[in-house]
């Protein structure tokens, strides 16, 4: 299994996860064309997609989504009370080819993936994140929510990779540019995770059995990709000896605009 982020923020989050022939892509928050390019920017033909999977309606997630999924023919897995919400046209509705109904806790299999949909706490209909297994490799993108609740810590248990939301430094958000209700919504329990949340599920929650972790869906305005690695190699510091050495180098930042290369587990 490998994985790359091609896009990772507000500007828009795209995930490619592959597996033998199998290639997903989850969340279409870049357009289409975007989308195309940066697919290609890394190697992967986009006609070889096999699916697209959606974890909630909001923009950065599934901008680029009807016109990559009429373009490419490919199956689109969504949850039901997303698919009311996203701003689709009736031509959406009647030409895009519509996988699984995204629900929670049932497995969803695309070739030698099996991909299980948890629900989060976040502000959208029905948010889901995803862990996707094969060949007996385990790795979730865990974006989008507010805290890291025990359930949700429960199934990232045994993942391999994980690329891990750190959206802003507390103090930032706080002294930042954002109108009040919207900072008030970011750091509420439905908004997005703070540095110190990501912390502190990487100190109590995470089991340590990753060997790579991406930090994801930094705030532009609210965070620095330097304090958040800080704060998530302040939290695996400080639980060594049980993880794998060498963070400095497992642990990365995606970058909103330039796609990562492959991640190979
Ligand atoms: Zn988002
Ligand atoms: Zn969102």
């Amino acid at each position: 299994m490998r994985f790359s982020v091609i896009g990772s923020g507000s500007s828009g989050n795209a995930t490619l996860v592959q597996a033998g022939e199998t290639t997903v892509l989850v969340d279409v928050g870049l357009s289409a064309k975007e989308t195309v390019r940066r697919m290609r920017a890394v190697g992967f033909e986009p006609t070889a997609l096999s699916a697209i999977l959606i974890t909630h309606e909001h923009g950065d997630h599934v901008g680029g989504m009807p016109v990559l999924a009429r373009q490419l023919g490919i199956p689109v897995h969504i949850a039901h009370a997303t698919r009311q919400v996203c701003k689709l046209t009736e031509k959406d509705w009647n030409t895009i080819s519509w996988g699984e109904n995204v629900t929670s806790n049932c497995p969803i299999e695309i070739g030698p993936v099996r991909i299980t949909p948890v629900s989060v706490p976040h502000d959208a209909a029905e948010p889901f994140i995803f862990t996707l297994v094969a060949e007996g490799i385990k790795m979730a993108v865990v974006t989008d929510l507010g805290i890291i609740p025990k359930h949700v810590a429960e199934h990232l248990r045994g993942c391999h990779a994980l690329v891990l939301e750190a959206n802003h430094d507390r103090d930032m958000l706080k002294i930042g540019p954002y109108p009040w209700g919207l900072k008030q919504r970011i750091a509420s329990r439905l908004g997005h995770l703070s540095n110190d949340e990501m912390a502190r599920f990487l100190v109590q929650d995470f089991d340590g059995g990753a060997e790579h972790l991406v930090l994801a869906h930094l705030s532009e305005h609210n965070n620095h990709p330097e304090i958040a690695r800080l704060a998530a190699l302040q939290a695996l510091d400080s639980r060594e000896p049980l993880f794998a050495p060498d963070w400095e180098k497992r642990l990365r930042v995606a970058h909103p605009k330039i796609p990562m290369e492959w991640t190979i587990l």
